[in-house]
């Protein structure tokens, strides 16, 4: 299939368009690099082996957007692109719903204007919410509690809604747990612009010495050390399970959804020290108080993706940690910064 990643250059995008070129896909980035480095893209090729079509396009662009399906013979779409920031889209509502809602009505009408009817969609586990108990499964109720996971389930519906209204297309919403690591070439990987928002990369710059240390946020949750649980799962089986989606999706019509983890749970301290085994470095850590919005317990229940897409998470805790480290060394201040940024030492 000719596949068009919207987000292509992105943390799991780069990651899925490997994936898709290891598998055979052709493979076209549309990205506006609002969160991402254009020397990704040929880090990507450098990895397959082969060159990509790619296009600086933001989705909120129609005609940018439709110009691209025009030039392209698109078959399906990996819908990656959109904000991600929870704490952000609190103080940003707006700019939250205007990119991730319109740029995906806008992706959905140059799909149906150029008769692309296959869609893999990024959706996430924050959809659920706090309203069931985990393992999550994808017919439990959802209750997203910020307005990112409200642009999320407000897309799974729309995609909903719209594979019920028509016949030809295949719609598939992927529920991701909480994607960590990197390629095993430690040539890709989680670059974030600032301070990490997220516990794995944030981890990696303090063992790197980019951080001085790791704030806990919590140490009195109902868990057995008292730090919250997540199902981490490594952005390569993640990626591998967007392969089989898209190719699950080609084969079908009407619209699914999907948990993409593990099933199983792993606590900040565990990461922690799971992370200093692998890298030999000591991670200090203080901590600190809840984090406003965070839940004690999340985990999947994978095996709906497991029974009909033939797909398993394989790559446990320790790979994660030590293919998250491994492209750490390599880039101490990120792809494309030399050491001389050592100036943001917090
Ligand atoms: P990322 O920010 O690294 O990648 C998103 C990409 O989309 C970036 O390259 C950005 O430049 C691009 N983009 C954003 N808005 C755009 C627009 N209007 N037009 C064109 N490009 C645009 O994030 P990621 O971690 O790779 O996440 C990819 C997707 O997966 C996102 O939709 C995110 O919400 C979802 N997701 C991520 C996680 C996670 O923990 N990383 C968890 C669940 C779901
Ligand atoms: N976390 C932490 N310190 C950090 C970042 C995260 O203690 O600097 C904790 C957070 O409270 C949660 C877990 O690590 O229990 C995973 O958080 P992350 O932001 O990576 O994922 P999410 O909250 O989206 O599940």
């Amino acid at each position: 299939m000719r596949v068009l990643l919207t987000g292509g250059a992105g943390y799991i995008g780069a990651h899925v368009a490997v994936a898709l070129l290891a598998r055979g896909h052709d493979v076209v980035i549309l990205d506006n690099f609002s969160n991402s480095k254009r020397a990704v893209l040929e880090r990507i090729e450098r990895i397959a082996g082969r060159a990509m079509p790619s296009y600086a396009v933001d989705l909120v662009d129609l005609s940018a957007t439709a110009d691209v399906f025009e030039r392209e013979a698109i078959d399906g779409v990996v819908h990656l692109a959109g904000l991600k920031a929870v704490g952000e889209s609190v103080e940003q509502p707006f700019r939250y719903y205007r990119n991730n809602l319109i740029g995906t009505l806008h992706l959905l009408e140059a799909m149906q204007r150029f008769g692309v009817s296959v869609l893999v969609f990024s959706s996430s586990a924050t959809v659920y919410g706090d309203v069931s108990a985990p393992p999550f499964t994808e017919t439990m109720p959802t209750a997203p509690t910020n307005p990112y996971g409200r642009t999320k389930r407000m897309i799974e519906q729309m995609l909903e809604d719209i594979a019920e209204s028509r016949a030809d297309v295949s719609f598939i919403a992927l529920r991701y747990f909480n994607p960590v690591g990197a390629h095993e070439s430690g040539l890709i990987g989680e670059d974030p612009a600032g301070a990490p928002n997220n516990l794995m990369p944030y981890v990696a710059q303090v063992a790197v010495g980019r951080r001085e240390r790791l704030y806990i946020f919590g140490d009195d949750y109902p868990t057995p050390d008292g730090t919250g649980v997540r199902d981490y799962i490594h952005v390569m089986d993640l990626a591998e399970g967007h392969v089989r989606a898209l190719e699950f999706a080609a084969e079908r019509r009407g619209y699914d959804v999907f948990n993409l983890g593990t099933g199983r749970g792993a606590s900040v301290l565990e990461v922690v020290r799971t992370f200093e085994a692998v890298s030999g470095r000591e991670i200090p850590y203080v901590f600190a108080p809840r984090r406003p919005g965070d839940v004690a317990v999340s985990y999947a229940d994978p095996s709906k993706a497991e029974r009909l897409l033939g797909w398993r998470a394989t790559r446990d805790l320790a790979a994660m940690c030590r293919d998250a480290w491994r492209f750490q060394v390599r880039h101490p201040y990120g792809i494309d910064v030399g050491t001389a940024a050592k100036g943001e030492r917090s």
